[in-house]
Protein backbone atom coordinates (compact mmCIF):
# COMPACT_ATOMS: atom_id res chain seq x y z
CA UNK A 1 0.00 0.00 0.00
CA UNK A 2 1.55 3.28 -1.06
CA UNK A 3 1.12 5.91 2.12
CA UNK A 4 -0.14 9.74 0.80
CA UNK A 5 2.25 12.13 0.84
CA UNK A 6 1.46 15.82 1.14
CA UNK A 7 4.24 18.46 0.59
CA UNK A 8 4.03 22.07 1.02
CA UNK A 9 5.81 23.77 -1.42
CA UNK A 10 6.44 27.32 -0.03
CA UNK A 11 7.71 28.46 -2.79
CA UNK A 12 9.54 32.52 -2.04
CA UNK A 13 7.32 32.96 0.83
CA UNK A 14 7.74 32.88 4.13
CA UNK A 15 9.95 35.28 6.72
CA UNK A 16 11.55 33.29 10.21
CA UNK A 17 8.40 34.82 11.79
CA UNK A 18 6.20 33.64 9.81
CA UNK A 19 7.44 29.59 9.00
CA UNK A 20 7.35 29.62 13.34
CA UNK A 21 4.26 30.63 13.73
CA UNK A 22 3.29 28.89 10.80
CA UNK A 23 4.90 25.57 12.03
CA UNK A 24 3.54 26.50 16.04
CA UNK A 25 -0.03 26.67 14.36
CA UNK A 26 0.36 23.18 12.02
CA UNK A 27 1.62 21.14 14.54
CA UNK A 28 -0.95 21.94 16.88
CA UNK A 29 -3.47 20.58 14.23
CA UNK A 30 -1.50 17.62 12.69
CA UNK A 31 1.40 16.88 14.43
CA UNK A 32 0.87 14.12 15.74
CA UNK A 33 -0.60 12.32 12.80
CA UNK A 34 1.28 9.13 11.16
CA UNK A 35 -1.33 8.30 8.91
CA UNK A 36 -0.31 10.76 6.38
CA UNK A 37 3.39 11.60 5.36
CA UNK A 38 4.04 15.14 5.41
CA UNK A 39 6.59 17.00 3.98
CA UNK A 40 7.58 21.70 4.37
CA UNK A 41 9.52 22.91 1.56
CA UNK A 42 10.68 26.12 2.76
CA UNK A 43 12.22 28.92 0.91
CA UNK A 44 16.35 28.04 1.91
CA UNK A 45 16.71 31.50 4.38
CA UNK A 46 14.18 29.48 6.70
CA UNK A 47 15.42 25.72 5.83
CA UNK A 48 17.71 25.67 9.41
CA UNK A 49 15.04 27.32 11.67
CA UNK A 50 12.13 24.86 10.24
CA UNK A 51 14.69 22.23 10.51
CA UNK A 52 15.28 23.40 14.44
CA UNK A 53 11.45 23.21 15.01
CA UNK A 54 11.02 20.07 13.77
CA UNK A 55 13.67 18.40 15.25
CA UNK A 56 11.39 16.64 17.77
CA UNK A 57 9.04 15.92 15.30
CA UNK A 58 9.57 12.83 13.45
CA UNK A 59 6.07 13.22 11.23
CA UNK A 60 6.93 16.48 9.30
CA UNK A 61 9.56 15.72 6.90
CA UNK A 62 12.08 18.58 5.32
CA UNK A 63 11.83 19.51 2.09
CA UNK A 64 13.99 21.78 -0.12
CA UNK A 65 12.83 23.70 -3.68
CA UNK A 66 15.74 23.95 -5.46
CA UNK A 67 19.57 22.78 -5.49
CA UNK A 68 22.56 22.06 -7.73
CA UNK A 69 23.91 18.50 -8.76
CA UNK A 70 27.97 19.40 -8.09
CA UNK A 71 29.44 18.91 -5.04
CA UNK A 72 30.70 22.01 -4.20
CA UNK A 73 32.31 25.08 -5.67
CA UNK A 74 32.16 28.23 -8.71
CA UNK A 75 28.25 28.19 -8.52
CA UNK A 76 26.43 31.32 -7.58
CA UNK A 77 23.68 31.17 -5.77
CA UNK A 78 23.29 27.46 -5.70
CA UNK A 79 22.93 25.34 -3.15
CA UNK A 80 24.56 21.65 -2.83
CA UNK A 81 23.15 18.64 -1.56
CA UNK A 82 25.68 18.00 1.12
CA UNK A 83 24.31 21.66 2.19
CA UNK A 84 21.22 20.56 2.53
CA UNK A 85 21.62 17.07 3.81
CA UNK A 86 23.66 18.84 6.65
CA UNK A 87 19.96 20.87 7.73
CA UNK A 88 18.43 17.23 7.37
CA UNK A 89 16.40 17.63 4.35
CA UNK A 90 15.13 14.61 3.17
CA UNK A 91 12.86 15.52 0.21
CA UNK A 92 14.08 17.79 -2.90
CA UNK A 93 11.37 19.68 -5.04
CA UNK A 94 12.77 19.24 -9.11
CA UNK A 95 11.68 19.82 -12.35
CA UNK A 96 8.29 22.16 -11.08
CA UNK A 97 7.62 24.16 -13.91
CA UNK A 98 8.41 27.74 -12.42
CA UNK A 99 11.96 26.41 -12.74
CA UNK A 100 11.46 24.68 -16.32
CA UNK A 101 9.52 28.50 -17.78
CA UNK A 102 11.48 30.77 -15.45
CA UNK A 103 14.45 29.74 -15.73
CA UNK A 104 15.11 27.44 -18.34
CA UNK A 105 15.39 24.17 -16.85
CA UNK A 106 15.37 21.30 -19.25
CA UNK A 107 14.63 17.66 -18.81
CA UNK A 108 18.46 17.16 -19.15
CA UNK A 109 19.75 19.44 -16.51
CA UNK A 110 16.84 18.20 -14.52
CA UNK A 111 18.00 14.15 -15.33
CA UNK A 112 21.00 15.41 -13.86
CA UNK A 113 19.84 16.34 -10.31
CA UNK A 114 17.68 13.65 -10.26
CA UNK A 115 20.32 11.24 -10.30
CA UNK A 116 22.48 13.56 -8.21
CA UNK A 117 19.66 13.89 -5.74
CA UNK A 118 19.67 10.17 -5.22
CA UNK A 119 23.51 9.52 -5.38
CA UNK A 120 23.49 12.12 -2.00
CA UNK A 121 20.41 10.20 -0.12
CA UNK A 122 17.60 13.23 -0.70
CA UNK A 123 14.46 11.64 -2.37
CA UNK A 124 13.40 13.76 -5.19
CA UNK A 125 9.93 15.11 -5.97
CA UNK A 126 9.87 15.03 -10.08
CA UNK A 127 7.40 17.34 -11.45
CA UNK A 128 5.78 16.75 -14.80
CA UNK A 129 2.77 18.14 -16.64
CA UNK A 130 1.29 19.68 -19.51
CA UNK A 131 0.35 23.45 -20.04
CA UNK A 132 -3.05 24.78 -21.08
CA UNK A 133 -2.13 24.80 -24.86
CA UNK A 134 -0.28 21.17 -24.72
CA UNK A 135 -3.19 20.14 -23.34
CA UNK A 136 -5.54 21.76 -26.15
CA UNK A 137 -3.56 20.02 -28.59
CA UNK A 138 -4.02 16.94 -27.13
CA UNK A 139 -0.58 16.40 -26.07
CA UNK A 140 -0.79 15.35 -22.42
CA UNK A 141 0.74 11.94 -22.54
CA UNK A 142 2.85 12.72 -24.68
CA UNK A 143 4.81 15.47 -22.63
CA UNK A 144 4.14 13.24 -20.01
CA UNK A 145 6.25 10.60 -21.45
CA UNK A 146 8.87 12.96 -22.90
CA UNK A 147 9.30 15.07 -19.11
CA UNK A 148 9.54 11.13 -17.35
CA UNK A 149 11.65 9.46 -19.25
CA UNK A 150 13.93 12.48 -20.00
CA UNK A 151 14.16 13.06 -16.21
CA UNK A 152 14.45 9.37 -15.31
CA UNK A 153 16.97 8.32 -17.66
CA UNK A 154 19.53 5.93 -16.69
CA UNK A 155 18.28 5.65 -13.20
CA UNK A 156 18.06 1.64 -12.02
CA UNK A 157 14.52 0.71 -10.83
CA UNK A 158 15.89 -0.18 -7.94
CA UNK A 159 16.43 4.01 -7.30
CA UNK A 160 13.40 5.04 -9.38
CA UNK A 161 11.49 3.43 -6.43
CA UNK A 162 12.30 6.30 -4.43
CA UNK A 163 11.24 8.91 -6.54
CA UNK A 164 7.76 10.57 -6.22
CA UNK A 165 6.25 12.02 -8.93
CA UNK A 166 4.24 15.37 -8.49
CA UNK A 167 1.85 15.70 -12.12
CA UNK A 168 1.27 19.66 -11.89
CA UNK A 169 -0.77 20.53 -14.70
CA UNK A 170 0.35 23.80 -15.34
CA UNK A 171 -2.82 25.74 -16.01
CA UNK A 172 -3.93 24.42 -12.39
CA UNK A 173 -0.68 25.90 -10.29
CA UNK A 174 -1.25 29.41 -8.74
CA UNK A 175 -4.86 29.45 -10.93
CA UNK A 176 -7.37 28.50 -8.61
CA UNK A 177 -8.24 26.17 -11.79
CA UNK A 178 -8.10 22.50 -10.24
CA UNK A 179 -8.17 19.69 -12.66
CA UNK A 180 -10.67 16.94 -12.58
CA UNK A 181 -10.62 14.13 -10.38
CA UNK A 182 -11.67 12.59 -13.76
CA UNK A 183 -8.83 14.46 -15.19
CA UNK A 184 -6.11 13.65 -12.57
CA UNK A 185 -6.68 10.59 -12.44
CA UNK A 186 -6.83 9.44 -16.49
CA UNK A 187 -2.96 11.56 -16.04
CA UNK A 188 -1.49 9.45 -13.36
CA UNK A 189 -2.83 6.67 -14.63
CA UNK A 190 -1.06 7.29 -17.73
CA UNK A 191 2.57 7.98 -15.73
CA UNK A 192 1.71 5.00 -14.14
CA UNK A 193 1.93 3.07 -17.18
CA UNK A 194 4.94 5.28 -18.13
CA UNK A 195 6.68 4.26 -15.13
CA UNK A 196 5.77 0.54 -15.87
CA UNK A 197 7.88 0.84 -19.12
CA UNK A 198 11.14 2.63 -17.10
CA UNK A 199 11.03 0.62 -14.41
CA UNK A 200 8.77 -2.62 -14.95
CA UNK A 201 5.33 -2.96 -13.66
CA UNK A 202 5.42 -4.30 -10.14
CA UNK A 203 8.09 -0.70 -9.20
CA UNK A 204 5.45 1.13 -10.61
CA UNK A 205 2.99 -0.22 -9.06
CA UNK A 206 4.92 1.29 -5.79
CA UNK A 207 5.58 4.70 -6.82
CA UNK A 208 3.66 7.46 -5.61
CA UNK A 209 2.38 9.80 -7.78
CA UNK A 210 1.21 13.46 -5.87
CA UNK A 211 -1.58 15.80 -7.70
CA UNK A 212 -0.61 19.59 -7.55
CA UNK A 213 -2.36 22.29 -9.23
CA UNK A 214 -4.92 24.81 -6.80
CA UNK A 215 -5.22 22.00 -4.13
CA UNK A 216 -6.99 23.21 -1.73
CA UNK A 217 -9.23 21.94 2.18
CA UNK A 218 -12.25 21.34 -0.38
CA UNK A 219 -11.12 19.57 -3.09
CA UNK A 220 -8.98 17.46 -1.65
CA UNK A 221 -11.45 14.39 -0.81
CA UNK A 222 -12.37 14.31 -4.42
CA UNK A 223 -9.05 14.07 -5.63
CA UNK A 224 -6.72 11.92 -2.70
CA UNK A 225 -9.62 9.50 -3.50
CA UNK A 226 -8.79 8.37 -6.91
CA UNK A 227 -7.22 5.47 -6.99
CA UNK A 228 -3.88 6.73 -8.56
CA UNK A 229 -3.22 9.63 -6.87
CA UNK A 230 -1.49 9.14 -3.69
CA UNK A 231 -0.71 12.75 -2.05
CA UNK A 232 -0.76 16.33 -2.67
CA UNK A 233 2.25 18.84 -3.56
CA UNK A 234 0.57 22.09 -2.18
CA UNK A 235 1.43 25.56 -3.35
CA UNK A 236 -0.38 28.52 -2.18
CA UNK A 237 -2.67 26.49 0.09
CA UNK A 238 0.45 24.76 1.95
CA UNK A 239 1.23 28.78 3.33
CA UNK A 240 -1.74 28.80 5.83
CA UNK A 241 -1.66 26.51 8.72
CA UNK A 242 -5.42 25.87 8.51
CA UNK A 243 -5.83 25.03 5.05
CA UNK A 244 -2.29 23.02 4.91
CA UNK A 245 -3.66 21.15 8.44
CA UNK A 246 -6.99 20.61 6.64
CA UNK A 247 -5.37 19.29 3.40
CA UNK A 248 -3.68 16.96 5.46
CA UNK A 249 -6.70 15.79 8.08
CA UNK A 250 -9.43 15.14 4.47
CA UNK A 251 -6.52 13.43 2.98
CA UNK A 252 -5.79 10.92 6.76
CA UNK A 253 -9.85 11.07 6.88
CA UNK A 254 -10.07 8.63 3.51
CA UNK A 255 -7.79 5.92 5.28
CA UNK A 256 -10.03 5.59 8.21
C1 LIG B 1 2.85 24.30 -6.95
O1 LIG B 1 3.39 25.32 -7.31
O2 LIG B 1 3.52 23.25 -6.77
C2 LIG B 1 1.41 24.33 -6.72
C3 LIG B 1 0.74 23.21 -6.79
O3 LIG B 1 0.84 25.56 -6.44
P1 LIG B 1 -0.71 25.87 -6.09
O4 LIG B 1 -1.15 24.86 -5.08
O5 LIG B 1 -0.71 27.25 -5.57
O6 LIG B 1 -1.46 25.71 -7.37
Amino acid sequence: MRKKIIAANWKMNMTLAEAELFLANFTLEVGDSTDVEMVIAPPFTAIAKVSDLLSRNQNIKLGAQNMHPATNGAYTGEISIGMLRELYVRYIILGHSERRSIFGETDAFINEKVKAALAGQLRPILCVGETLEQRDANEVESVLERQLTGGLAGIDAEHVHDVVIAYEPVWAIGTGRTASPEQAQSAHAHIRKVLGTIAGEAVAAKIRIQYGGSVKPDNTEALMSQPDIDGALVGGASLDARSFSEIVKATARLLQ
